[in-house]
């Protein structure tokens, strides 16, 4: 299929936008309509792998990676999703994005976009991935590319802004991965990525690739697990759910949106932030104020202008009749990580438990159905915070625990374009 600019330019085949993340006229590539599923859903198989084909095939159609399609899904979507409902509360359930190798929801969009780019990368030709990150991105990035011949991973993260374990994860990779500790915010590690790009001469001689949350490359393959936990739930003879999905960049959450265009029976879809409210606001009053992103204990959401909110603005001319939001401060954080833990005896992460609070809000306000709470990350990622709140140590997922068994470095960085061009050298 050829996508086209939220800003009106295009169109272009996905793989060219995939190639090359952003649009050139500054816009994100979207597909022009979703494409609804034909067949029924009960014969797209029952595996994450089989409905992530059956979902994807339309937008791959005509496509110079529609025959490798198949391989793409197989080499990176190889982990599960499991949608589990609390014992007791049986009309909410997480969805655990976070069996990947870097355990968090990050590894699905970041292993399916290597897949394609490694296919898409000219032989001839240096390639740098370059990528900021709110903490949970580059480790994916970098992961997905580690000790990949002919590619270069550059992750700028926020110095202080990340945990200490994110932060011994971004720097744990080496090789072809180099991660940088950049003195600022989020927010100024991804104007740095931009302004790289936007840079002809030093994009062209670094060979830049994006991989950050825009690139359709991530976007599409976040769909899929909403598809698979979505028609779990009608197979198991639940009602379409309903999904909250903590939000930063609004990619995930869109995905979510995507899903349900493309007819998955998904109900009302309800975005959870942090005090970085910018969301829940331009939802309420229609006005956008991006703001300075502030620090929170959901730091990978720590974001003060919405990369993806451009494309909900593009795709829905009433937002807000498509989606509702609603935020959570720190103190919310920590009850419902206590309080999740002392009922269910499960740990959430900080970015999760946002969106507990929220799926507790809904049903005080009289919310009804079945609810899913994307679990965005494991909770040992953000053990500072859990564990002295539930009171035990968490043990890291076995691929988490690997990494964080090396050793780790990271190369301070002003937060100017003069030095990451430097750095890049
Ligand atoms: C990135 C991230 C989010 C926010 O996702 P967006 O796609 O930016 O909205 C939430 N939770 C965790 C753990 C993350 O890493």
């Amino acid at each position: 299929m050829n996508v086209v600019s939220t800003r009106g330019g295009g169109p272009v085949a996905l793989s060219a936008a995939i190639a090359s993340g952003q649009a050139p006229d500054g816009g994100l590539f979207m597909p022009p309509e979703v494409p609804r599923f034909a067949a029924p859903w009960t014969e797209s198989g029952d595996t994450l792998g089989e409905r992530a084909v059956a979902l994807l095939r339309p937008f791959f159609a005509g496509d110079a990676l529609a025959a490798e399609l198949d391989a793409i899904v197989r080499d990176s979507l190889t982990f599960d999703a499991p949608t589990r409902w609390f014992a007791g509360e049986p009309d909410t359930a997480l969805l655990e994005l976070f069996h990947g190798p870097t355990a968090a929801f990050k590894d699905f969009g970041a292993r399916f976009l290597a897949a394609c780019l490694q296919r898409l990368f000219r032989p001839d030709r240096a390639h740098t991935v370059l990528v900021a990150t709110s903490g949970d991105t580059g480790a994916a990035v970098a992961a997905a590319f580690w000790r990949r011949p002919d590619v270069r991973v550059v992750v700028l993260y926020p110095d202080g802004r990340v945990s200490p374990r994110q932060a011994h994860q971004l720097g744990a990779f080496g090789e072809n991965v180099h991660t940088f500790c950049v003195a600022g915010a989020f927010d100024d590690c991804q104007a740095m990525v931009k302004q790289a790009f936007a840079d002809r001469a030093l994009s062209e001689r670094h060979g830049l690739v994006s991989a950050n949350s825009i690139s359709l490359g991530r976007l599409l393959p976040q769909m899929t697990y909403y598809a698979h936990a979505s028609l779990t739930a009608v197979r198991a003879g639940r009602a379409r759910p309903n999904f909250v999905v903590p939000t930063g960049n609004l990619g995930n959450a869109f995905a979510c949106l995507m899903a349900r265009e493309a007819g998955l029976p998904i109900g009302d879809v309800v975005l959870a932030t942090n005090q970085n409210r910018v969301l829940p606001d331009f939802l309420a009053s229609g006005e956008y104020r991006p703001q300075p992103s502030v620090a929170t204990l959901a730091n990978a959401m720590d974001v003060g202008a919405p990369s993806n909110l451009e494309r909900l603005r593009h795709r829905f001319a009433a937002p807000a009749a498509a989606v509702r939001a609603d935020w959570v401060d720190d103190e919310t954080i920590r009850s419902t990580i206590r309080d999740t833990y002392e009922r269910h005896g499960v740990a959430v992460c900080p970015h999760t438990a946002c969106g507990l609070a929220v799926r507790h809000r809904l049903r005080a306000n009289g919310a009804q159905g079945d609810w899913i709470v994307a679990a965005t990350a494991h909770p040992a990622k953000f053990e500072t915070v859990v564990e002295p709140l539930i009171g035990r140590a968490l043990t890291p997922p076995q691929a988490l625990a690997e990494i964080l068994a090396r050793p780790a470095h990271a190369a301070p960085l002003q937060p100017t374009l003069a030095a990451l061009a430097d750095a890049l050298q």
